[in-house]
């Protein structure tokens, strides 16, 4: 079974989507699904934060979400990855048996690169080196995540003429990036998000291809769904992808990697 390995249900600050229409969505495409839902403790600290805690009770998620839990539905964590978070991430990840850890660049210097603030004083080589070389250093200092989640995060957000990840212009700090993840077993995730753009696709490509070339073999697929409608999207490209490459799907439960297909 193919599985959706990143969603977000109503216990991530910014998703609506309640458990049900999630599993309900993925049984009907015939996939597995994996919670990971937010959390980012740095984000209090941020100056865009109000309402939003992006926190939640490892325990109670646990608890109330544990009667769904079984071959085709699992539990897990998006965490936010900072300098100073390390610590509040162990701890946390002790609250409960999760099945799957994904690791996330979200914030860096305290600035949420959902805003303009990182992006303001730099250049896009400045900021997209900064960003990766950044990812590097805490997949080194993280190595207890399963999965780096989308490697193309910036590229959603960055305020410049082409938002792009393009492979040629930043390939020693991709490549810092990929061979930590791959030094420290750590799972490329190829989020799917973005793949029914053409240009994102044509650039994320090589970003992938090159992962195999230092010796990557598993990606998951994940969707970053915060709605019913987006579980699942774009996969059967994704799915093309990886079979170009020869990466092999993958998901986790209880923290180690099983084969899809
Ligand atoms: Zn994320
Ligand atoms: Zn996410």
């Amino acid at each position: 079974m193919i599985f959706d390995n990143h969603s977000h249900t109503t216990f991530s600050s910014d998703s609506e989507m309640e458990a049900e229409a999630a599993i309900e969505a993925a049984a009907r495409q015939g996939l597995g699904l994996v919670f990971t839902e937010h959390y980012d403790y740095d984000y209090i600290n941020t100056k865009h934060y109000k309402e939003m805690e992006f926190r939640f009770d490892a325990a109670g998620y646990w608890e109330k979400y544990l009667p769904y839990r079984g071959d085709s539905l699992r539990l897990g964590v998006e965490i936010g990855l900072s300098d100073i978070s390390g610590e509040a991430n162990r701890s946390f990840l002790q609250g409960a048996p999760f099945d799957l850890v994904i690791g996330s660049i979200h914030i860096i210097d305290m600035l949420d690169l959902y805003y303009p603030d990182f992006y303001a004083d730099k250049s896009k080589e400045e900021a997209f080196g900064r960003y990766l070389s950044v990812m590097a250093e805490m997949l080194r200092q993280n190595s207890y995540i399963d999965v780096l989640g989308h490697i193309d995060y910036i590229c959603r957000y960055a305020a410049y003429e082409d938002k792009e990840l393009v492979y040629g212009d930043f390939a020693g700090a991709v490549d810092e990036v990929l061979k930590a993840a791959i030094e420290n077993d750590v799972v490329m995730e190829l989020n799917t998000r973005r793949l029914g753009d053409s240009r994102a696709l044509q650039e994320l490509l090589p970003v992938y291809r090159r992962y195999r070339e230092l010796g990557g073999r598993y990606v998951t697929l994940g969707s970053d769904a915060h709605a019913a409608e987006n579980i699942g999207m774009n996969f059967r490209t994704a799915l093309e992808m990886a079979e170009e490459l020869q990466l092999q799907a993958v998901t986790f439960r209880e923290r180690k990697m099983e084969y899809c297909s």
